[in-house]
């Protein structure tokens, strides 16, 4: 079964007071994308990896120039590292007014219709929406499809679960259920252990 990308979209704040260095907008940015990486939707929260800022339109695209400025807000968007490192300066429309034409090139990750590219498979997979060539050229491009991805999915996941047990083992009175909450969670623990070690591995 397939299950939406992300929850939310992600919004810049309006307005946004100017920072002379785009570095600046490091908390607020991370605020505003919901403490996840624009392009992947992984949470920076289990402190894998680290985040960074990516410009939509690259400083430096490919093939031409423009005069976007490297501090406008509006053009930043949180990135995790791997993603940022796999956009660099592709900006295949080498129009700035056209970040795509249907086939190539991007969606701002703060519009509704990023969100709508991509479905998630039953293990978290990122998998392109129905025939979308755009969603399939991004995917390529932005490598959405490594592992590691589907993996922070898992842990994410796994993470919930693994509070939810947490809860209800403090507020329990019944002995029996107890003891089994208790098994599941050192089951679950165990497995979220695995995933992180396995992320850890891929990251070396
Ligand atoms: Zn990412």
């Amino acid at each position: 079964m397939m299950q939406s990308f992300r929850d939310i979209t992600p919004i810049r704040r309006p307005n946004r007071r100017e920072c002379k260095h785009y570095y600046s907008y490091l908390s607020t940015l991370r605020e505003d994308f919901n403490y996840r990486c624009g392009y992947c939707n992984d949470h920076d929260g289990l402190r894998i990896r680290s985040f960074t800022i990516d410009h939509f339109v690259p400083q430096n695209p490919e093939g031409f120039a423009h005069n976007i400025k490297p501090n406008y807000y509006y053009n930043l968007v949180y990135a995790c590292r791997y993603c940022n490192a796999e956009k660099r300066n592709k900006w295949p429309t080498k129009d700035v007014n056209v970040s795509h034409d249907g086939t190539i090139g991007f969606i701002d990750p703060t519009e509704e219709d990023y969100t709508k590219l991509f479905r998630r498979s039953k293990s978290g997979k990122i998998i392109p929406s129905e025939d979308s060539n755009l969603a399939k050229y991004i995917r390529k491009e932005l490598k959405l499809w490594l592992p590691i991805h589907a993996l922070m999915w898992k842990l994410e996941r796994m993470n919930n679960l693994i509070d939810q047990i947490e809860n209800e083992l403090r507020t329990t009175n019944d002995q029996v259920l107890k003891a089994q909450l208790e098994q599941l969670y050192f089951l679950y623990l165990k497995k979220y252990r695995n995933i992180q070690k396995s992320v850890f591995i891929e990251n070396e």
